[in-house]
């Protein structure tokens, strides 16, 4: 099983990171850990160097941060992607996140680098991991349509849409060759739970949001890697097949989709 989506970096893995990922190994095949800041980078890297061949690392600024930094430091962010892009398999997350950020001026800035992500992505030669969520003004304002146009007009081709939730949009999605990976919120959304239904097994994989999104619910608890396992069981609950199948195909798709070397 290969979690895709983790953040190895947060705070909560500050006393035990390193038995983290040794228990993960015990039980894994390979993780993908996210930075979604510049001073995420770093410490992402150095669990790449540590541990070869296991953990795997994107790098970008995630949507929710990019009021928080200027043009320089985004262009110097850039940078260090691109110079890193031998410890990286991916470009991300980046994408548009209505929820907190409502200004117009937010959500303009965010879809501007959002594009400017995506074709770092495209020159790199590297998939992009997209993170899409929507304010409650969402009649007039649409995330997930602003995102699948921004990655339709730069021809994105390597795509994740990480916990993705935008059911009306899934089929326009899968149409461009995009892959969907899911988490917990599966355990407890009917909504997210029927994108993993309508999306074939073949476009799927499977990820935690660790620390984030334990599969008992509790937002309290920290989750880990590990906890990839209930969402493969529930994948499988939902698809009406094994779990072994699940993870088969989730891990081979995951391997292709980021070019794992393991
Ligand atoms: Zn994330």
């Amino acid at each position: 099983m290969i979690d895709t989506h983790c953040h190895l970096e947060q705070k909560a893995y500050d006393a035990d990171r390193d038995e983290v990922v040794s228990r993960c190994k015990r039980e894994l095949t390979a993780v993908v850990t996210c930075a979604a800041k510049p001073s995420d980078y770093e410490l992402t890297f150095e669990l790449v160097k540590k541990n070869p061949g296991f953990v795997f690392a994107v790098a970008g600024i995630h949507p929710e941060y990019v009021e928080q930094f200027s043009d320089a430091e985004v262009e110097q962010a850039m940078k260090v992607i691109e110079n890193s892009k031998d410890s990286l398999v991916g470009v991300g997350e980046t994408g548009l996140d209505y929820t907190f950020v409502k200004t117009a001026a937010g959500r303009k800035r965010q879809r501007e680098l959002f594009a400017e992500f995506v074709r770092l992505a495209n020159k790199l030669n590297l998939p992009v991991v997209v993170h899409i969520r929507n304010g409650e003004d969402k009649d007039e304002a649409d995330a997930f349509k602003d995102a699948i146009e921004i990655l339709e007009r730069e021809s994105a081709e390597r795509v994740q849409l990480h916990m993705f939730g935008g059911r009306k949009l899934l089929e326009r999605a899968l149409g461009n060759g995009w892959y969907v990976s899911a988490n917990a919120i599966i355990l407890r959304s009917k909504s997210y739970g029927k994108v993993v239904r309508d999306t074939p097994l073949e476009r799927l994989m499977l990820e935690t949001d660790a620390p984030w999104l334990h599969p008992s619910g509790d937002a309290e608890q920290r989750n880990d890697l590990t906890g990839v396992a209930a969402v493969a069981e529930r994948v499988a609950e939902i698809k009406n097949i094994a779990v072994e199948e699940v993870d088969a195909k989730t891990t081979g798709n995951a391997i292709a989709f980021f070019r794992l070397k393991l």
